[in-house]
């Protein structure tokens, strides 16, 4: 494998990993961009298991950056960590305040993220209620020297974020995680308000954390590691952009989970909790000893595959080796080291 063009290389590291593809399905605890349960492949190389699970409606193209992911991880391995603790956020869904101050408790979290915004059948006016409600009890929870960051996934228009950030300002944010939809709206709010504003749904390839930079739209990126082709790749989008990160899993089993704690142990600086305390929203994980939050923290280290927690949620690896090939077809030249 050291003959060829690196478009070839790759192709020969994929090939190589192939026979060691097994497929996997985990039931989630609550429903997660529109799943119930959460689909992927492992493959293991020379430095260790990597994780491919890109969501159902990505192509091949898109794939491609998640195989990079796993390429780098079962092939190359991580650059050398800076912090063996990446302190996390608890995630507070759209529930009732009562339901929201237990979450809080119940995690080991300073930081909490409250989800806001969440229409559900209502108008602006009754979701915002229902917000500043969540939003005190998460306060309350916390007590005054916990965080809070609110995320609205794009929710409000520019108008009504302005509004509701006024309001939400009172129990003290430390950042709105994507207020409203795109570049341009986040830019014009960011002149408007005092809250620090961070860039999610806005980043979806390497090329947009400089986008979001260049129309000054977001104060902080939230990356992750997979979409982005891997924990260099993610790296070198943070050090272009030059703005703080803020690390977030695509809810991975433990093996992928660990290329986003990877990532947010080699930043070099961390100023903000990141969004890795993930695994409590599965049924189950495929290794013995998960990546969970303890005391507010993950640690950073790199879980293998146990075959008899894998065994439980084991699937037809057929489907998961047809989509890697296809997305093998677009691995840039150089993927996965
Ligand atoms: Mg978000």
């Amino acid at each position: 494998m050291t003959t060829g063009s690196p478009r070839r290389r790759a192709n020969a590291a994929v090939m190589d990993l192939l026979p060691s593809l097994r497929a996997f399905a985990i039931p989630m605890r609550t429903r997660f961009r529109g799943i119930t349960v959460r689909e992927g492949a492992l493959i293991e190389g020379p430095a260790g298991w990597g994780e491919f699970s890109p969501f159902a409606e990505y192509g091949p193209r898109e794939c491609a950056r998640w195989l990079a992911c796993a390429l780098e991880a079962a092939t190359t391995g991580w650059p050398a960590p800076v912090r063996q603790q990446i302190p996390v956020n608890v995630t507070v869904p759209a529930v009732g305040p009562e339901q929201a101050g237990a979450i809080v408790t119940s995690a080991g979290c300073t930081t909490a993220k409250v989800k806001v915004a969440d229409r559900g059948d209502g108008d602006f006016a009754e979701s915002l209620r229902a917000d500043l409600a969540r939003v005190a009890a998460v306060r309350e929870a916390l007590g005054p020297d916990g965080r809070i960051r609110v995320d609205a996934n794009g929710g409000w228009d520019v108008d009504q974020a302005a509004s509701a950030l006024g309001e939400l300002a009172r129990f003290g944010l430390e950042y709105a995680e994507q207020p409203c939809p795109t570049l341009a709206d986040l830019a014009l709010l960011r002149r408007r308000v005092e809250v620090a504003i961070a860039a999610d749904e806005s980043i979806r390839r390497a090329e947009d954390p400089l986008a979001v930079a260049a129309a000054g739209a977001a104060d902080i990126v939230v990356l992750k590691a997979a979409p982005l082709g891997g924990v260099r790749a993610a790296l070198a989008v943070a050090e272009a952009a030059g703005l703080p990160v803020v690390v977030s899993s695509a809810v991975e089993s433990s093996i992928g989970l660990a290329a986003g704690v990877a990532l947010a142990a080699a930043l070099p600086v961390l100023p903000y909790a990141c969004g890795l305390a993930t695994m409590s929203l599965l049924t189950g994980d495929v290794t013995g000893s998960p990546l969970a939050e303890r005391a507010g923290s993950v640690p950073v280290r790199r879980p293998v595959v146990d075959h008899a927690h894998l065994a439980a949620f084991e699937v037809d690896a057929a489907p998961w080796r047809s989509r890697l090939l296809a997305a093998a077809e677009f691995l840039e030249p150089g993927a996965g080291g």
